[in-house]
């Protein structure tokens, strides 16, 4: 009868995960060949979390970084976005998703070789909609942030490769997104170069970015703050990594 039974104000349904996985899976027909990619994860992932995704090659990595950023949509599961099921939107409510909470950054670039890199950082702006002017403002402004403010009208091969994978992170985030996933940043780079994106990424992790990095090298997994094992579709364990404390100044954009 006691203090339960009173006028207490009840916890507001809105408090969620940015991320919250439940029993996801995936199925892929190879001829008459049942694969399950996925076979059921669940994950959650806060705001400003930096995870990593690890597992050898096969394991569904790919798959489930493609399920996260709303690129396909699963075979049964559950996936909320800031508490919304997108496990069930259209492929048009997917695009819409994408456009505007996820950014992405992939293994090979895929920058347009034709245009410099103002226009490469301002491209999902244009899909967004936004004015020429504010577009050029908010390009210029993500590529300072990833140390090009001096390389605005290169064009990629006028670029290195990690000056590439900068441009590529600086679309990403060109518009805010509330995810920012990065599937083998580093797996077309040589040892230095891919530390310099790691330590890109730790600098925007501090920023208050929300990152996912997929990878199937350990010491790139061990950058993150936590990393989820998968193996066959399945999620094996969770490791949560001790970072050194590195003062913010030994972080440099370049
Ligand atoms: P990873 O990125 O960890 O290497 P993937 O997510 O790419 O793994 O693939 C997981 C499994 O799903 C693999 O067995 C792969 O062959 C299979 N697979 C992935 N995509 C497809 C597809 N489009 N059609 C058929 N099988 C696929
Ligand atoms: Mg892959």
């Amino acid at each position: 009868m006691e203090a339960l039974a009173t006028d207490e104000t009840p916890t507001p349904a809105t408090e969620h995960s940015l991320i919250e996985v439940n029993d996801l899976k995936k199925r892929y027909m190879m001829g008459s060949q049942e694969v399950w990619a996925l076979d059921g994860v669940s994950l959650s992932i806060e705001e400003g979390d930096y995870v990593a995704v690890m597992g050898p090659s096969g394991s569904g990595k790919s798959t489930l970084m493609n399920m996260l950023g709303c690129l396909d949509t699963p075979t049964s599961g559950t996936y909320h976005l800031r508490g919304e099921d997108v496990s069930t939107f259209s492929d048009n409510e997917l695009a819409e998703i994408r456009n505007h909470e996820i950014g992405f950054v992939f293994q090979t670039f895929n920058l347009l070789p034709r245009v410099n890199c103002l226009r490469n950082a301002e491209l999902p702006l244009i899909y967004a909609g936004m004015s020429k002017r504010d577009r050029r403002e908010r390009a210029t402004e993500a590529l300072r942030n990833v140390g090009l403010g001096d390389r605005l009208d290169h064009r990629p091969n006028e670029l290195s490769g990690g000056q590439r994978q900068r441009v590529a992170t600086a679309r990403a985030l060109v518009n805010d997104p509330s995810l920012l996933l990065a599937d083998e940043p580093t797996g077309n780079l040589d040892t230095e170069t891919g530390d310099e994106i790691m330590q890109l990424l730790e600098a925007l992790h501090r920023q208050g970015n929300t990152i996912l990095l997929v990878t199937h090298e350990e010491p790139i997994a061990h950058h993150a703050r936590r990393i989820i094992h998968l193996r066959d579709g399945k999620l094996e364990h969770t490791e949560t990594v001790d970072q050194p404390a590195l003062a913010d100044e030994e972080i440099e954009l370049g």
